[in-house]
């Protein structure tokens, strides 16, 4: 897997301060992205063990909120594995911080896979550009629903996160 970033204390992709990781590859396209160099799965740089390293550094200290998986499209089929192994890898090391991932997919077609069930919250959906509203809170359009995963796979239908 290749990635663009890791932000530290970023404050516009989840509750609190976290820790973004920016992964290379999505095949959504949505017009206007805002990330489309992001795009190519070859493009940005090797995710390897001192990236890895980084990144679970940067999620020790207590002010830390917890992982935001963005990109490009963390469940990229190409992407799939390794960030499942991301996730579960964190919900060990970091049991009381929180795990969110945006996609472009939309729930019904990933919620079964591999890492899923540790996430806290899921935003799903492509960005619709003749949806886009600043107002929605952690996303750019309406279609996009930002997920209660964990209150979801209890109750077998969709609770969105209180934001
Ligand atoms: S899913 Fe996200 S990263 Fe992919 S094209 Fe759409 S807005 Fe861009």
């Amino acid at each position: 897997m290749n990635y663009h970033n890791i932000t530290k204390d970023d404050m516009l992709n989840g509750d609190g301060l976290r820790v973004v990781l920016w992964v290379s590859g999505c095949t959504h396209h949505c017009r206007e992205c805002h990330n489309p160099q992001t795009w190519e799965l070859t493009s940005g740089i090797p995710f390897d063990n001192e990236a890895e390293e980084e990144l679970f550094e940067a999620l020790k200290p207590a002010h830390i909120s917890g992982i935001t998986f963005s990109g490009g499209d963390p469940l990229h089929p190409m992407n799939r594995e390794e960030v499942a192994r991301l996730i579960k890898k964190f919900r060990k090391l970091y049991p009381n911080k929180t795990a969110w991932l945006y996609t472009g997919y939309l729930w019904e077609d990933i919620k079964d896979l591999d890492g899923i069930s540790d996430l806290d919250v899921l935003c799903d959906g492509e960005f619709v550009l003749d949806l886009k509203d600043e107002k929605v809170h952690w996303v750019g359009s309406t279609n996009q629903r930002v997920i209660d995963v964990q209150k979801t796979l209890e109750t077998g239908s969709i609770v969105l996160h209180n934001t």
